[in-house]
C-alpha cells in the first residue's frame, strides 16, 4: 500500500547562475523548506499550515495551492491532500522560496499517487505556482528543485529541461541582504531587446559554463560565470553588490553574479574551504555598511526534493 502522508526537504534554489537569465538554475543543500502532504478522502488542496513565514494559507494564493491544484486537474485521482509547509527560506530573498513550496507539493503529491507523471511533467505544473509569485511561468528555479543539480531550460515551449553535471568540488555561497527588491520592479527594468554584441558575449558564456561543468573544468567555470546583460541593470537595486562581487574573487571564488532577481548575491567556488572565506569576505562588506544578513555555504544538491 503507498503511503498516506509523506515529509519532504525542499531545496533552496540559484536561478541564472549569472549567464543564464530564466535559462540556468543550480539547487542547494543546506537551505530548503520541509513540507509534510498527505492524501485525503476530500477533494481539493488544503494548506493547513504554515510556519516560519507569514505567508497565505488560501489555497488559490499559496504557490503550493496553486501548483497542486494544476498537478489535480490533469489526473485522475479522486481525492484530495493536506500540506503542512514549513518555510526556512524567506520569501522575496532571490533564492527560490516560491519554487521550493510548488515543486515541494506536486513533487510529494506524485510520490502519493505512485508517480503518475514524469519530473518534466512536474515541473510543468509548479510553474503554475511561480505564474503567482512573480506574473511570470519561469522553469529555472522549480527545475533544479526538482532534477536537482545544475539545470539548463532549453526551451520553453515545448518545454525541454537539461539535467547538467555537477562536479564534485563545487561550492555556493549565499548571501542575502535584509533588504527588500520586489521580483516585479527587477524585471520591469530590464530591457526587453539586447545587442548582437551583448548576445555573443552571453551566448559564448552559457556554452562555456555548460562545457566546463561536464568536464569538470573549474577554470572554465570561471572565465564563463559573467553577465552582461542582466547584471549591469539589476545590480543598481542592490546595495553594495560591486563590493561584494569583488570581494568574493579577489578571496578565490570563481564567479560571483546575483541570485536569481536579487537581492541576494552569490559566489561559486571550488572546494568548501575556499567557500568559507568567500562567505566571510562578503558578510565583512555587509557589516561596514551596516546592513544585517544571512549567509549560506553549501554544497550542490545533485538529489533534488527527497523524502525526509
Ligand atoms: P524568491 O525571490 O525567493 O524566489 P519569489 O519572489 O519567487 O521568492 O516568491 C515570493 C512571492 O511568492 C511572495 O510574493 C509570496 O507572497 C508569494 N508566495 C505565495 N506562496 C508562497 C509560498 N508557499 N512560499 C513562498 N512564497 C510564496
Amino acid at each position: 500500500m503507498s503511503a498516506y502522508e509523506i515529509r519532504v526537504f525542499c531545496p533552496a534554489t540559484i536561478a541564472n547562475v549569472s549567464c543564464g537569465f530564466d535559462v540556468l538554475g543550480l539547487a542547494l543543500d543546506a537551505v530548503g523548506d520541509e513540507m509534510v502532504v498527505r492524501k485525503t478522502v476530500e477533494k481539493g488542496i488544503k494548506i493547513t499550515k504554515l510556519e516560519g513565514q507569514n505567508l497565505p494559507l488560501e489555497t488559490l494564493q499559496n504557490v503550493a495551492g496553486v501548483a497542486g491544484l494544476a498537478f489535480l486537474a490533469a489526473c485522475d485521482y479522486e481525492g484530495g491532500f493536506e500540506i503542512e509547509i514549513y518555510k526556512k527560506i524567506k520569501a522575496g530573498s532571490g533564492i527560490g522560496s516560491s519554487a521550493a513550496s510548488s515543486t515541494g507539493a506536486v513533487w510529494a503529491m506524485n510520490e502519493l499517487i505512485g508517480k503518475p507523471f514524469s519530473p518534466l511533467e512536474l515541473v510543468k505544473f509548479a510553474m503554475e505556482g511561480e505564474r503567482l509569485a512573480s506574473g511570470v511561468p519561469h522553469a529555472d528555479n522549480v527545475a533544479p528543485a526538482l532534477f536537482g543539480g545544475f539545470t539548463l531550460v532549453r526551451s520553453y515551449i515545448p518545454l525541454d529541461v537539461v539535467k547538467i553535471n555537477t562536479p564534485s568540488e563545487l561550492y555556493a555561497t549565499v548571501i542575502h541582504p535584509q533588504i527588500e527588491v520586489k521580483t516585479s520592479d527587477s524585471r520591469r527594468i530590464l530591457k526587453t531587446t539586447i545587442s548582437l554584441e551583448d548576445g555573443i558575449k552571453q551566448w559564448g558564456n552559457v556554452g562555456g559554463l555548460i562545457a566546463g561543468l561536464f568536464t569538470e573544468d573549474y577554470d572554465l567555470i570561471s572565465r564563463s560565470l559573467e553577465d552582461h546583460i542582466v547584471e549591469p541593470i539589476r545590480s543598481i537595486l542592490i546595495p553594495g553588490f560591486d563590493s561584494v562581487k569583488q570581494k568574493a574573487l579577489d578571496n578565490g571564488a570563481l564567479g560571483s553574479g546575483i541570485s536569481g532577481s536579487g537581492p541576494s548575491i552569490f559566489a561559486l567556488s571550488k572546494g568548501e574551504e575556499t567557500a568559507k572565506n568567500v562567505a566571510k569576505a562578503m558578510t565583512e562588506v555587509y557589516d561596514k555598511i551596516g546592513i544585517d544578513y544571512d549567509i549560506h555555504v553549501s554544497k550542490i544538491n545533485s538529489e533534488g526534493i527527497k523524502i525526509i
